[in-house]
């Protein structure tokens, strides 16, 4: 039941100011500078102005990058996920004089960039509602394993690997959210070319060909670093081929969670950078779509 006349002006439902865009990259949607609430939400995190102090934003010399893929009719799931759904409910000029948009969405918890809580693989460990913020915020550091991945799209990434990348950058930092750059990133929203199948259903599960974290390397970061969370570029942590699922099952049962179908890691340095990863907080979840922010020094 929706009215089509004008609204009749309404100053609390006027336009509002838009926080400015920068052109850094063609993708608006991705890079932005000065996105207000955002910042003053990382400043409650930075810590404030002590009393009689000018305020001073800690990250006013920041870039934010956004690490996260919209969700939409296109999104990748698991092949024996439905897909996202968006329900229009509203959407028009009203009676009462104001537009009015509403919609109900429906989506698997492990589609799109999203996370893993522990309790997906592990029994009795962290649901995505006790997994702490601390975790989830930290120095952001790139693995770039492009090339080995190029050569082979059921690569899983080794120790070796992780160790070759602290003899050029320096320690995994304590608290660090490790992210795994295997390049398959650009190939979203293509599933073919993504996943190794666009088929769908439990059959299509055998065909699976993506790059992931192999299981030892795995525990030596479990064990051997203090690190918040690992994440990548593909649609999940195991690779494509795997049947045990032993990297998700070795991270959650050190309480590591793992972020999947992370976006625009080329746009990241290999270190120097800071990463918020703010999941749903869905109680008993076992993960959930997850904004990732990636802030950068200018
Ligand atoms: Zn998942």
């Amino acid at each position: 039941m929706l009215d089509v006349r004008p609204p009749s002006p309404l100053p609390e439902c006027g336009p509002r100011p838009r926080p400015p865009i920068a052109n850094l990259e063609a993708d608006p949607e991705t890079v932005m500078t000065s996105p207000r609430p955002l910042l003053l939400a990382l400043a409650l995190v930075a810590g404030c102005a002590a009393p009689g102090e000018p305020d001073t934003d800690p990250l006013a010399d920041h870039v934010v990058v956004d690490l996260t893929h919209a969700y939409d009719a296109d999104t990748i799931y698991w092949p024996t996920a439905e897909g996202f759904r968006l329900q229009i409910d509203a959407r028009g000029w009203t009676e009462g004089g104001f537009y009015y948009e509403a919609n109900s969405f429906c989506t698997a918890e492990h589609g799109g960039t999203h996370i893993d809580a522990p309790v997906h693989f592990a029994e009795g460990r962290r649901a995505l509602d006790e997994v702490p913020l601390e975790q989830l915020v930290g120095p952001g550091v790139v693995v770039d394993v492009a090339e080995a991945c190029a050569r082979d799209r059921d690569h899983r990434v080794t120790t070796a690997e992780l160790q070759a990348w602290e003899r050029e950058h320096g320690p995994i930092p304590d608290g660090a959210i490790v992210l795994l750059r295997t390049g398959f990133g650009r190939f979203w929203p293509d599933r073919e070319r993504y996943l190794g199948t666009a088929e769908r259903g439990a059959g299509a599960v055998a065909k699976l060909h993506f790059p992931g974290l192999h299981p030892d390397a795995a525990r030596w970061l479990a064990t051997e670093r203090s690190i918040g969370a690992v994440g990548l570029d593909t649609a999940s942590i195991d690779h494509g081929p795997s049947t045990g699922f032993e990297a998700h099952c070795i991270l959650f049962e050190a309480n590591v969670p793992a972020l999947e179908n992370v976006a625009h890691l080329d746009r990241l340095p290999a270190r120097g950078f800071s990463v918020l990863a703010l999941p749903m907080k869905i109680r008993g979840g076992s993960g959930g779509p997850v904004r990732i922010a990636a802030l950068l020094p200018r």
